[in-house]
């Protein structure tokens, strides 16, 4: 899909599809570490954001604005502010030629920066970040190298799961979970399967 409304449409409706086809799963990984909401908060959320008509919108950047305004205060908790901050940044950044890899590759990453800034968590730290950090950069990596948007959206879906997969062994030190200590090392993190999803989502979408 191009990067116009269609393109974002079709981006944010795969991470709904993803994260309703394994909204029992985000719930039993949150139960785990943390108070079992996310996979119905995630759920809520993304219905209210593709029943957005993208039509309705100026162009992307006005529709991926009201995304995270929606994701705000339709999801809510930590992951709501962390999900609406991320497409209120990706949205300003938006590129506005077709094709343009480097350019979404800047929209993620201010979208990924405000998500650290606001959540103050660091890699290692088992969240969401543990995920898009080597994400993003393995974007960036491909790009750099001269690759394009679909290869370069591949590395990162790839990268993504791995730093997903990563966060098993970790000793939370970032929100819910970080009560539990020791006891939060040998689960998956739940921000950061979703936030797999939402990279997995663009990977199938955007290029
Ligand atoms: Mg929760």
């Amino acid at each position: 899909m191009p990067l116009n409304r269609a393109g974002a449409a079709a981006w944010l409706a795969a991470w709904a599809q993803k994260a309703e086809a394994n909204v029992d799963y985000l719930t039993d990984l949150d139960r785990q570490i943390g108070d079992a909401d996310h996979g119905a908060n995630l759920k809520r959320g993304l219905a209210a954001v593709t029943a957005l008509d993208p039509d309705g919108f100026a162009g992307p950047a006005d529709y991926l604005k009201k995304t995270g305004l929606t994701l705000v205060s339709t999801v809510g908790g930590a992951s709501g502010l962390l999900y609406g901050t991320f497409f209120l940044r990706v949205a300003a950044a938006w590129p506005s030629q077709e094709g343009d890899a480097a350019g979404l590759g800047a929209a993620f990453k201010a979208g990924l920066d405000d998500i650290q800034k606001r959540g103050k968590a660091v890699l290692g730290d088992k969240t969401m970040v543990d995920a898009l950090v080597p994400a993003f950069a393995a974007y960036d990596a491909a790009t750099a190298a001269g690759q394009g948007i679909g290869p370069a959206l591949a590395q990162a879906a790839a990268a993504c799961a791995a730093g997903r997969d990563a966060t098993v062994p970790l000793i939370a030190r970032k929100g819910r979970a970080s009560y539990l200590g020791e006891r939060s090392a040998g689960h998956l993190d739940p921000g950061a399967a979703s936030a797999t999803y939402l990279v997995e989502a663009a990977a199938s979408t955007l290029p």
